[in-house]
C-alpha cells in the first residue's frame, strides 16, 4: 500500500465515523458476496424488513382482508404513495399516482400532452427532446411523433455534461407542443435547470414534461414552484422498491381537466364501479390511471419510503454529496493517474455543485473488459456503451468504505488491463 492509498482509506473511515446516517446502511441486505455495491442508481438494494412486511402484506392485507382490502385501502394506495413520493419532489397532494412503467406513463403523459396542444393549435408541431436522453424517452417520443405526425427537435447534449438552458431557448419556439427532459443526466448524472427551462418551454406556451429517474429519492425537486407540468419517474433506483416497481407520474392540478390520455380504462373511468356503456374519465388525477394498481409491486416501495421520511431528503442529499465528492477524490487517487495503451480514463461528469447529481461515469476504451472483471470480484459498477464506466452512489444503503474499496479495485483491474 502507498501513502496515498491510506490516505483515501483512512478519509473514508474517519467520513464513515462522522456519517449521521451511517447506521441506516445496516438497515440493507448486505451480502459477503458483494465487495462494494456502486449501482443503487439502476436497482437500489432491498431493505433488511421486506421479508417480514411481505409476509404481512400476504397474511394479513391479501390473505385475511381479501378482496375487502380494494375498498378498505388499495383502491386509494397509488394515489397516497404518489403524495409521499409528490413531498419529495416538491408536488402538493393531488399530483402524483404510481401505476404503470416508466416507459407506458411517458407514453401516455407525452400523447396527452400534445394532444391537447395539437387541438388547441395544429401548428405546434414540434417535441423538443435532447440526443443523449435515456433510450425509452427518446423511442417513446419517435413513437408519438410517428402516430401523431409531429416532428422533432434534438437537442444535442454533451455527454459529459447535459442539456443547458440555452440549447432550449434555442430549440423552442410557438410551433413547440411539448419539451421532454431529464432533471439528471442518466450518463453523465449532470442536474438540469429545472425551473428555467420549464419558464422557457412556458414563454413559447410549450408545455414541461420532466423524468425524475435518476434524481427522486436522492436530490430534491420543486415541481410545484417550478410550474412543472408533468413529470415522470422511476421507483426501482432511489425508491429502492425491488425490480420493476412501477413508476409514478404526476400531473400539475391545473391540466387535469385539459388533458386526456390514450389508454383509457375502467379505472380512469369517473365512476369506476357503474361498469358504464362508455367511458367517460374522472375528473381529477385518476384519470391518467388505466387498469388495476400493481398494489404486490409496492410493499417494498412504502418501506422505503417510510426511511426517507424519516431521516428527510435534504440530509440524503447532503450525504450523496459528501459520496460523490468522496468518490472524485478516491478516482483522483486509484484511477485517473494511470495510462493503459496510452490513455487516462477520464471523469464524463459534472464537476461539484449543484448541476452534480449522486452518480459519476468515467470512460476508457478498456472499460467493458474491465467492468466484466470487478463484477466478478463482487465490484458492481455498471457499465454504458460505448466506454463508460457508471458509479453510483445510493445515500442511505452506501458506506465510503465501500467507495473506496470499489474504485481501488477499479485502479487495480485498470492497470492489469495494460
Ligand atoms: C431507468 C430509466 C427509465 C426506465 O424506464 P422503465 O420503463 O422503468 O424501463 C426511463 N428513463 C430514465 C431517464 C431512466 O433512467
Amino acid at each position: 500500500m502507498t501513502t496515498a492509498d491510506r490516505s483515501t482509506a483512512a478519509l473514508a473511515a474517519e467520513l464513515d465515523a462522522a456519517d449521521p446516517l451511517a447506521a441506516h446502511t445496516s438497515a440493507f441486505v448486505r451480502s459477503d458476496d458483494v465487495v462494494a455495491y456502486l449501482d443503487g442508481n439502476s436497482l437500489g438494494r432491498p431493505l433488511a424488513a421486506l421479508p417480514e412486511r411481505f409476509a404481512s402484506f400476504i397474511a394479513d392485507d391479501w390473505g385475511t382482508r381479501l378482496i375487502r382490502a380494494w375498498d378498505e385501502q388499495w383502491m386509494r394506495r397509488p394515489y397516497a404513495l404518489g403524495d409521499r413520493i409528490g413531498a419529495l419532489v416538491g408536488a402538493a397532494a393531488g399530483q402524483a399516482f404510481v401505476g404503470d412503467s416508466t416507459t407506458v406513463l411517458l407514453y401516455k403523459l407525452v400523447r396527452a400532452a400534445v394532444d391537447a396542444q395539437l387541438a388547441a393549435d395544429p401548428a405546434r408541431r414540434e417535441i423538443v427532446i435532447d440526443d443523449d436522453n435515456f433510450p425509452t424517452d427518446r423511442y417513446i417520443v419517435e413513437g408519438v411523433a410517428a402516430e401523431r405526425g409531429l416532428e422533432i427537435r434534438w437537442i444535442a447534449a454533451d455527454p459529459a455534461s447535459g442539456v443547458t438552458l440555452e440549447q432550449v431557448e434555442a430549440a423552442v419556439s410557438e410551433r413547440t407542443a411539448l419539451v421532454l427532459l431529464s432533471h439528471v443526466a442518466y450518463r453523465s448524472g449532470f442536474v438540469a435547470d429545472m425551473a428555467g427551462i420549464t419558464a422557457t418551454a412556458h414563454a413559447v406556451g410549450a408545455l414541461a414534461l420532466w423524468d425524475l429517474c435518476h434524481s427522486v429519492g436522492v436530490i430534491p425537486a420543486q415541481l410545484d414552484a417550478c410550474g412543472v407540468d408533468l413529470a415522470v419517474g422511476c421507483t426501482y433506483k432511489y425508491l429502492n422498491g425491488g425490480p420493476g416497481s412501477p413508476a409514478f407520474g404526476y400531473v400539475a392540478e391545473r391540466l387535469h381537466g385539459q388533458l386526456a390520455q390514450p389508454i383509457q380504462g375502467w379505472m380512469g373511468a369517473a365512476d369506476v364501479f357503474a361498469m358504464g356503456p362508455r367511458y367517460e374519465p374522472a375528473g381529477d388525477l385518476r384519470r391518467f390511471v388505466s387498469g388495476t394498481p400493481p398494489v404486490l409491486a409496492t410493499v417494498a416501495l412504502e418501506a422505503m419510503l417510510e426511511l426517507l421520511e424519516q431521516v428527510g431528503i435534504a440530509a440524503v442529499r447532503e450525504k450523496s454529496v459528501a459520496l460523490t465528492d468522496f468518490a472524485e477524490a478516491a478516482l483522483a487517487e486509484h484511477v485517473l493517474p494511470h495510462r493503459v495503451d496510452g490513455r487516462h480514463a477520464v471523469l464524463a461528469s459534472p464537476p461539484a455543485g449543484p448541476h452534480r447529481g449522486s452518480h459519476l461515469t468515467l470512460t476508457h476504451p478498456s472499460f467493458s473488459a474491465v467492468n466484466a472483471r470487478l463484477w466478478e470480484q463482487g465490484v458492481i459498477g455498471d457499465f454504458r456503451a460505448p466506454d463508460g464506466i457508471r458509479i453510483g452512489l445510493s445515500p442511505l444503503s452506501t458506506t465510503f468504505a465501500e467507495v473506496e474499496l470499489g474504485i481501488a479495485a477499479l485502479g487495480e483491474e485498470l492497470r492489469r488491463a495494460a
